[in-house]
């Protein structure tokens, strides 16, 4: 059993939160939204009235917020004002979980080292329904006996977890892996789009690519086209699954990367401007697969 303090019971945090609590351990949760307190009381998980109160006991501190900005301002607080690395006992493990930047995370951790605390990032990937299933895949960075101590806890709350290296190396892992499916995404909705014009049955060119080198995540599991893959949200109306908004946001995090590290990542570079101008519009609540309307919508008539 493992005393937790749990922060940002948002979609995420909540169902996370709650399976620990199922497991056995000793959960104390605070959300800065009186809406995700109320959902939490709701679902029967212990909070405490705020995040001082959960963490000044804690042996683990998870955070699940929406950006890097929130991380910092609640490890570091406000001037003269301790933040949560100084109100957790000595030693405490800070599990970082949200997605922020690979520079976010390894400033987190070294405000944590600083403050004579532990800190691992540990973003996910798997979504709500992985959140509520604890099956999420976890990529973390940090010391082999912070992941050790993390493991249990890790190991309720996904079905895999890898230690990618060093600070900052799980949030590096996390934004290469969707800047692969950022760009598949489009790269498959592209060729559906041309199938169309062409005159292929959207089952036609499934059943090629599903099984020859064009095959991958985004066509096997999330078809954008409704039929070949029933469980996809394109037979949802594009109902998320993972948003538009989610995916411009981790592009966003890779685009900091590419331009940090000076890659020619074209391709990366390109999808986060799509994914940019598909969350300002539809694609700010719709499935990111959804992109195919979009690519509908810009394909010049030829006749
Ligand atoms: P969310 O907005 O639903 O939840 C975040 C919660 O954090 C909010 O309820 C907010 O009030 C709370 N919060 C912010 N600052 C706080 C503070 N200082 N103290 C306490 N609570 C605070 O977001 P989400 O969908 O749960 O996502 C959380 C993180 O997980 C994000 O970084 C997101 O990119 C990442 N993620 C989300 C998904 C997904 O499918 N939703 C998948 C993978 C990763």
């Amino acid at each position: 059993m493992t005393r937790v303090a749990f922060l940002g019971l948002g979609h995420m945090g909540l169902p996370m939160a709650r399976n620990l609590a199922a497991a056995g351990h000793e959960v104390a949760g605070f959300d800065v939204m009186p809406a995700a307190m109320a959902a939490a009381a709701e679902a029967g998980l212990p909070t405490r009235e705020s995040a001082t109160a959960c963490v000044t006991d804690a042996e683990v501190v998870i955070t699940m917020f929406p950006s890097g900005a929130h991380v910092i301002a609640a490890f570091a607080g406000a001037e003269g004002d301790g933040g949560l690395l100084d109100e957790a006992p000595s030693g405490a493990l800070f599990l970082e979980c949200s997605t922020i930047s690979v520079a976010e995370a390894r400033e987190a951790h070294e405000l944590a080292a600083n403050a004579g605390q532990r800190c691992l990032d540990a973003p996910v990937s798997g979504g709500v329904v992985g959140a509520e299933n604890g099956t999420l895949a976890f990529m973390v960075g940090g010391a082999d006996a912070d992941v050790e101590t993390a493991r249990p806890l890790l190991e309720v709350m996904g079905a895999r977890v890898v230690h990618c290296g060093g600070p900052g190396l799980g949030q590096a892992a996390k934004v290469c892996n969707n800047m692969i499916l950022g760009i598949s995404q489009i790269a498959v909705a592209e060729a559906f789009v041309l199938g169309e014009r062409l005159g292929l049955t959207h089952d036609a060119l499934f059943d090629v690519a599903a099984h020859a080198s064009g095959q991958c995540w985004a066509l096997t599991t999330n078809c954008p086209v409704p039929g070949p893959v029933p469980t996809s949200p394109a037979n949802n109306e594009y109902r998320p699954g993972f948003s538009g908004a989610l995916m411009a946001k981790d592009l966003g995090l890779a685009l900091h990367a590419i331009e940090d590290t000076g890659v020619e990542a074209a391709l990366g570079r390109h999808a986060q401007e799509i994914y940019a101008a598909y969350a300002a519009g539809a694609g700010a609540t719709r499935d990111f697969s959804g992109i195919i309307e979009s690519i509908r919508v810009a394909s010049v008539a030829t006749d």
